[in-house]
Parts: structure tokens; C-alpha cells; sequence
């Protein structure tokens, strides 16, 4: 009897049966209000080798590839001789409050330690293999929020407020030749109102160094203009390739975000941070190894952005991309932002690497909003979410030059991923430089019948402490349950048991 759902075809009835019934156990309600204290209860009573040894033979083999680098590559390997399909190494951390130094630098040699065991050292061996960065497993929270107040202070409180679109000779206009529309700039006098606003005392010479780092060296704009591609290219609240760039203004403008002055605390754990991606990243870059950077809370994304993209200016020169960036489509600025990132990488002329998600922090991010009294960053409705991730995904296949750039489809969405199927058609791209991602354990349908149909897909397989993935895998449990996909993917594995042991199929709910 053939299964006639793709992900199912070729398993055994025990991996079937096995499935179903931690499918089940997964999305009890009991299980997952109480799963975090029932953990915890054993650890006391049974100890924690028999504990995680329970979790690592039920959800976490549905949903992880295991504690260790070797359980990741025995799942790696099968994944791909068995079925084709490729992988990203996803290391599971939680974002960390305090500045654990030896934490962070642990987490660095892992991730480190697990591209070498992968590759033997050799870029050509397991193609197939990608990796994952969650850049609040490198640097505490506090310091990315920390950070985030001046990037946020420099984008918007400076450049969004005190810009012109008016009276300007030179227009930027790379991204739509066909609807164009003129992108603002930021003259001198805009930065005096700015420096005024906020109390801020300056010299000429300050600003005109300001202005000078803020400035391409070949721009096309008068001496006291600044367009909004190169000041997004060079204005960081932290530079990190280049003492140079911290201009005195600068650090001034910075230093006002936080009520006046530099915290050296914080800027030498930036530096440990900024020191580990580096070092991630030169092995990454060596070993051939894509590495798709986790898209996060937007308190702190600015700061992850302003340092993925110095990475991304300094790496993806001469060379196809290999570090992807997380943009979520959940977040109404999002289709902006994506904008300016092609056209920043165009002007700079590298490579552009892109991952589309919808974003995994909403009631967060609602919750804040609603707390804090800001008006939400996230699409009211879903369907505008939707949208928004399907212009995205257009924006990046319209503009994607196959010979350097990449993006990521990271979704379960059906719809999305057929309408990414008919761009890449319509755009003539190929799996070179479009794949499409699914989570462990979600959505096997799509991503079989993806790859039956010749696309790059691949698997994000969470691997780590087991004490770390339980609470991932409560939260995985809680997103499947509200998933109605899911639970036809339950149905499906059911109506094959059936078949299996040539039982009558259950009727389905209309
Ligand atoms: C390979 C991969 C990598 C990922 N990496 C990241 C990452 O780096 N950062 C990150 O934040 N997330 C990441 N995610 C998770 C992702 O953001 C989504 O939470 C998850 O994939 C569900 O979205 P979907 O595209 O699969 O589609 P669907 O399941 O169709 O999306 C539906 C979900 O969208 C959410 N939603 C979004 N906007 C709204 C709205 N306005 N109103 C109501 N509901 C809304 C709801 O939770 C709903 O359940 C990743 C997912 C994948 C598959």
C-alpha cells in the first residue's frame, strides 16, 4: 500500500506508530501547560539521565536531531542519503541576560567545533550541510538593547526625522526602474536641527567628519549631502572593522541614546561579540558553510542588522553570499527595510543574502507595544502579514542576481512557497540561489513534496543540552497545536496506519 502523503512514503510501521503517538502526546493540552514542571519533578525524582533520555526518544526525536554534534551529523546524513534533503545545524540558545563570558565563548567553540566535525576540514565534503547563528547566544540581551537605543537614535530620531525628499539633484532610484520613487536625503542643516534637539555641542570639523564617514566615497551628492543608502551603509553605533569610524560626533550622538555617557562595559562585550561572529564566520567562509542568522526581538534587531550587514560588507565581496539575514515579514517596516538592503548591497556592490520568515515573537512584540504605549510593530491581521511576506519574497526573486545572491523561503506556508515556486519560474532562477527551509519535525509534507519537485530544501534540526531543547519543544508543541496543517500531517500518518494494517479509513471532518 503507497502512502500518498510524500513524507510518509518508505517508513516503517513502528516509525509510524512511534510518530503518531508523540505527535499526540505533544499537542495534549495537559502536557504542554505542565511539560516545563513535569521535567523538572523528574529530574528530582528519576534523575536527569533517565529524564532526558525519556525526552530524547519522544518529542526530541520528532522535533531535534539530539544533545550532540554526532546525534546532529547520524541525522544529518540520513536525512540527506535517505531522502535529499539538506540541513541547517540549528544550535539551540536561549537569549542570555547577563554577560557569561565563558558561556558565550563555549557556545563560539561549539558551533565552531560542529562546522569542523561536519566538513573533515574540507569545504567539498556534506554540500548539504548549513548552520544557523542566534547572535544572542554570542552577547548578552542587555548589551544588544543597550546598542539598540543609539542604531535606533542614529535611523530614525536623525535620518527618518530630519530628512528631505525635496529640492535634491541626485535621486536614488536602483530598486524599481519602472515605479520609481526618490529616497530621501539628509543635508547639514538637517544634522544641526538633529544636534540641536538633543543638546548636543559640536565643532565644524566634527560634522564634517560626520558627514565625510557617513558618505560613499564616490557619492553622487553635493558636500553637505548624505543619501539614505549610504548613511545606512555607514553609520553604526558601534563600527566593527575599523577603529576610524567612531568619529567624535558620532560617539557623542551615541552616548545621548544612553543619557549622556559610553558604558565601557558594554562596548568591550560588544567587542567579545563582535570577536566571536568573526571568528565564526572566517571558518564559515573557509569551509564553504552557508550560515543563516536568527531574526530576533525588534528591541534589539537594529543592533543585530547594523552587525550582520558589516559582516555581510566585509565577507560577501568578491563572493556568492554566505550569510543570510533574517527579515520578518510580520513586522510592517519589513518591506522597506528589504528595499534598502538590495539596493545598499547593490551600491556596494556585494552580494546579498536574505532569509524571509513571518516572525516568531508577536505576542511579545504586541504585549510590549501595548505596555510600553508605541504603536505596534506587527501587521494588525494576518492576511496582511501574508501579503507582506509574499511582496517580500517578490522584491527579493525580482532583483536576485543568480550568480552571487541567495534567499531563504523559511516557511510552512503553502501559498508562499507555491508563490515563490512560480517567481523563481518567472524570474528564471534556479536552486543555486533559492531554497526553501522547514523546521524539524513540521510540515514534512511540504517539504518532500518540494524536494520530489526538484527544489533545494532543507531541514532546520535543533540539536543541544537536552535541558536547553525542552523548552523548545514546548514552545514547538504550542505552535503545532494552534496549527491546523499539523494536524491533517497527524491525520494523514493515521489514515496510513489504517492502510497499513488494512484497517477501514476514518472519515475526516468536512
Ligand atoms: C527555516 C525556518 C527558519 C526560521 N527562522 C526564524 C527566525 O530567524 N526568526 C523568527 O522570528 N522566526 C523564525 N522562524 C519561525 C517563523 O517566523 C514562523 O513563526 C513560523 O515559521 C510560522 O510561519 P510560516 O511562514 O511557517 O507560515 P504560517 O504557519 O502560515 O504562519 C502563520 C503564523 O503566522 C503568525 N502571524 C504572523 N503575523 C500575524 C498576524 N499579523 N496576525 C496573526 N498571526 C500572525 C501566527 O503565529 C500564525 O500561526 C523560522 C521558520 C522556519 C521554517
Amino acid at each position: 500500500m503507497h502512502s500518498t502523503n510524500p513524507a510518509l512514503k518508505g517508513k516503517s510501521l513502528f516509525y509510524l506508530l512511534k510518530t503518531a503517538a508523540i505527535y499526540r502526546a505533544c499537542q495534549s493540552e495537559f502536557f504542554l501547560r505542565h511539560g516545563e514542571s513535569m521535567t523538572n519533578k523528574s529530574y528530582k525524582i528519576l534523575g536527569k539521565t533517565i529524564t532526558n533520555a525519556f525526552v530524547e526518544r519522544t518529542g526530541g526525536l520528532i522535533f531535534t536531531s539530539g544533545p550532540t554534534i554526532e546525534t546532529l551529523m547520524k541525522d544529518m546524513d540520513r536525512l540527506y542519503k535517505e531522502d535529499g534533503i539538506g540541513s541547517v545545524a540549528n544550535f539551540v540558545m536561549e537569549g542570555i541576560e547577563d554577560d557569561d563570558i565563558a558561556k558565550f565563548d563555549g557556545a563560539r567553540d561549539y558551533l565552531i567545533e560542529t562546522m569542523r566535525v561536519s566538513k573533515n576540514d574540507d569545504p567539498s565534503v556534506r554540500k548539504y550541510f548549513q548552520m544557523a547563528i542566534k547572535l544572542t547566544g554570542l552577547g548578552h540581551m542587555d548589551m544588544f538593547e543597550h546598542f539598540n537605543k543609539s542604531q535606533t537614535l542614529l535611523l530614525d530620531g536623525l535620518f527618518k526625522k530630519y530628512s528631505i525628499t525635496e529640492h535634491q539633484d541626485v535621486q536614488e532610484l536602483l530598486f524599481d526602474a519602472e515605479n520609481p520613487s526618490p529616497r530621501p536625503i539628509l543635508t547639514r542643516n538637517g544634522i544641526k536641527s538633529f544636534l540641536a534637539e538633543h543638546n548636543i555641542d559640536y565643532t565644524e570639523q566634527e560634522l564634517d567628519e560626520f558627514i565625510e564617514l557617513a558618505k560613499f566615497e564616490d557619492s553622487e551628492f553635493g558636500k553637505d549631502e548624505i543619501g539614505e543608502i549610504e548613511f545606512y551603509h555607514n553609520i553604526h553605533s558601534h563600527y566593527v572593522f575599523s577603529e576610524d569610524h567612531n568619529t567624535s560626533l558620532l560617539r557623542k550622538i551615541c552616548n545621548s541614546a544612553y543619557g549622556g555617557s559610553e558604558d565601557k562595559e558594554k562596548r568591550e562585550a560588544i567587542k567579545r561579540c563582535v570577536d566571536r561572529t568573526v571568528k565564526i564566520l572566517e571558518v564559515a567562509d573557509r569551509l564553504n558553510v552557508i550560515v543563516n542568522v536568527d531574526a530576533e526581538q525588534t528591541y534589539i534587531q537594529k543592533t543585530l542588522d547594523s552587525l550582520t550587514r558589516q559582516m555581510q560588507t566585509k565577507f560577501h565581496r568578491d563572493r556568492e553570499a554566505f550569510i543570510m539575514n533574517g527579515y520578518q515579514s510580520y513586522l510592517k517596516a519589513t518591506p522597506e527595510h528589504i528595499k534598502l538592503e538590495i539596493e545598499r548591497c547593490r551600491r556596494a556592490d556585494i552580494a546579498f543574502g536574505l532569509k524571509i520568515v513571518r516572525g516568531a515573537y508577536m505576542n511579545e512584540e504586541r504585549r510590549l507595544a501595548s505596555k510600553r504605549n508605541y504603536e505596534s510593530p506587527i501587521w494588525e491581521t494576518i492576511e496582511d502579514t501574508h501579503e507582506s511576506y509574499n511582496l517580500n519574497i517578490k522584491n527579493c526573486m525580482n532583483n536576485l542576481d543568480p550568480i552571487k545572491d541567495k534567499i531563504l523561503v523559511a516557511s510552512h506556508n503553502v501559498d508562499s512557497c507555491n508563490i515563490a515556486k512560480a517567481l523563481m519560474k518567472q524570474n528564471n532562477l534556479d536552486s543555486s540561489s533559492v531554497c526553501f527551509g522547514q523546521l524539524k519535525g513540521f510540515s514534512d509534507s511540504l517539504t518532500y513534496s518540494l524536494k520530489d519537485q526538484g527544489y533545494n530544501v532543507i531541514k532546520y534540526l535543533p540539536y543541544g543540552p537536552t535541558n536547553y531543547l525542552i523548552p523548545y519543544l514546548l514552545r514547538r508543541g504550542h505552535e503545532s497545536k494552534e496549527v491546523m496543517r499539523e494536524h491533517l500531517f497527524l491525520d494523514d500518518i493515521s489514515d496510513e496506519i489504517r492502510a497499513r494494517l488494512h484497517l477501514r479509513k476514518k472519515p475526516r471532518p468536512a
